[in-house]
């Protein structure tokens, strides 16, 4: 049997926002040794979508994959660093609560620290739970750490991420991309021509260019102009579990320093973000239209920036949900593409290298194969649906009843695999996580804990253990955190030592 019957030799990307320039990026870096061609086209004319300034972690990994030095992207994308996310009246107006990444506290003699830290508390130990987390507490005082020069102290478990200028990050990458031999063609798509069995044959350019490609990336933004409004896949809607459809933007100066976290505050039909840059600050109301009108949505968010307007607002309607297959025929999407989950944990460009990573273990030898296509698709789901599900975790158990959204929240569908999550960790503070997942116990914690979703009871394994000892073990920890955590730079000094952009 010849399994390199139609060998790829040549892929052809669609779109050059953050999606088209990772993926060259990516792909370029991974197989140019195998003499692929890659050729990305994009429309200046159209342009990119222009949002998408807060990651997640692993995109830190993903850049030293690319073997992109962290402090030369840092600085051309006038990055930041980000210990977590501050989120503002989400339960009740007035409280707020930190997710941090890392972990908290760490296991004591193999015993899990949530379940030490759920004993101390019910033999009335009255230390948060986030008093063991690094990230909280430099979060809280405005501060970073050197990551390089953390080994054995309790800033081991730290971890952080990025906010960056999406923009700019374009940019950096496609530079990147283009040094390695990824040809880049400006210009608009304006038809999609097909074989008989319907894979993407070519695409043809205003100027009458064709493309010819025998594997296809939809990097397109939200219409989808291979895998949708060609290849007709279909979307599955999930605005029955995220209602907000629409979010308004605005860029502002910057006023006082970069607080080194996003804050996400609940606002009356969504919420709104603040997202610190080294040149400027991002901001936006994520809300449902079916709540409040667009005008309402400008002047909420224009009454909640800090700084001064640097544009118009811009308004941005989606659909949250994804499409049917995200890999179909000889077409694979990604980013705005493939779906949308709104950005209240800054999920999407982690998705696309997520999506990219899964795709390169599997990358066919040839167009056609099924198998690979359906364990591809299968995965990409779970992970939509485990971000999906943590994310309506932040809605569905608020207390809010000021406003018709947050009651509409109270009473909404929730997803089965949701529920039982949320039921098995009311019992003992049972996670049922796989390793896979990207939302660890960590990310559970912080927003079961921050909603006041609480178990009942601490596993009662742990009752071996004499109060006291626990006690006084958990007090030694968050006391010796607290003590180096004051020690630390503030975010704004390690900026400026380590990775100021040129001005
Ligand atoms: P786009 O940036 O829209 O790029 C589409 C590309 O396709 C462009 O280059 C365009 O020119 C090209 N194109 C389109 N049609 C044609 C054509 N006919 N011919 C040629 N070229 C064409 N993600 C995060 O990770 N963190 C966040 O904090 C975050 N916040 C967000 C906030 C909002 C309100 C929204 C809507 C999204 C947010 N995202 C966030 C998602 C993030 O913006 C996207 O995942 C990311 O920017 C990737 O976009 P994209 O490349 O898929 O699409």
């Amino acid at each position: 049997m010849n399994i390199n019957k139609d060998p790829i030799k040549k892929i052809a990307i669609v779109g050059g926002g953050t999606a088209g320039w990772f993926a060259a990026s990516t792909l370029i870096s991974v197989f140019k040794s195998s003499g692929l061609q890659i050729e990305l086209i994009e429309s200046e004319e159209i342009g990119i979508i222009g949002v998408g300034e807060a990651t997640i972690p692993p995109l830190i990994s993903v850049l030293h994959g690319l073997n992109i030095n962290l402090v030369d992207f840092i600085k051309a994308t006038q990055g930041t660093f980000k210990l977590g996310i501050q989120f503002e009246d989400w339960h009740t107006k007035g409280e707020h609560f930190f997710h941090p990444f890392g972990s908290i506290g760490k296991p004591i003699d193999g015993y899990d620290f949530f379940q030490c830290w759920l004993k101390c508390r019910a033999e009335g130990d009255k230390t948060p739970l986030m008093a063991h987390s690094p990230e909280t507490i430099l979060a809280s005082k405005n501060k970073f750490f050197p990551p390089f020069d953390v080994k054995n102290t309790p800033l081991e478990r730290a971890d952080y991420a990025l906010h960056l200028d999406s923009g700019l990050a374009g940019k950096f990458l496609r530079d990147f991309s283009e040094k390695k031999g990824v040809v880049r063609t400006e210009g608009k798509v304006e038809t999609v021509q097909q074989h008989p069995n319907g894979d993407i044959k070519s695409v043809t350019l205003a100027s009458g260019q064709v493309i010819e490609a025998d594997f296809f990336i939809d990097c397109s933004g939200f219409k989808g102009l291979l895998i949708e409004e060609t290849l007709k896949v279909g979307y599955e809607d999930w605005s029955q579990y995220l209602p907000c459809n629409k979010a308004v933007t605005v860029q502002t100066d910057n006023v006082g320093e970069p607080a080194p976290y996003t804050v996400a505050k609940a606002r009356e039909a969504g919420w709104t973000w603040r997202i610190p840059l080294q040149h400027r600050t991002g901001n936006g109301y994520v809300f449902c239209d079916k709540f409040i009108s667009d005008e309402q949505a400008k002047a909420t968010l224009l009454d909640s920036i800090q700084g001064q307007p640097l544009m118009e607002p811009r308004f941005i309607p989606f659909t949250t949900g994804m499409r049917n297959k995200t890999w179909h025929k000889n077409c694979l999407s990604l980013g705005l593409a493939q779906g949308f989950l709104e950005p209240l944990e800054s999920t999407a460009i982690h998705l696309v290298t997520k999506s990219l990573a899964v795709f390169i273990r599997m990358f066919p030898a040839s167009t056609h194969n099924e198998t690979l296509v359906n364990e591809y698709n299968r995965a990409i789901r779970k992970d939509y649906e485990e971000i999906r599900d943590f994310l309506v975790l932040h809605y569905c158990t608020t207390a809010r009843d000021d406003s018709e959204f947050w009651r509409s929240c109270q009473t909404m569908e929730i997803p089965e695999s949701l529920q039982y999550k949320i039921d098995y960790y009311k019992v003992a503070g049972g996670l049922n996580i796989k390793a896979e997942e990207l939302f660890q116990s960590t990310s559970w914690h912080a927003v079961f804990h921050g909603m006041h979703v609480e178990p009942s009871r601490y596993n009662p394994t742990l009752d071996t253990w004499q109060a006291e000892k626990l006690k006084s073990i958990l007090a030694q920890g968050a006391q010796g955190l607290a003590n180096i955590c004051d020690k630390q730079p503030s975010h704004k000094q390690f900026i400026q030592q380590y990775c100021s952009a040129p001005k």
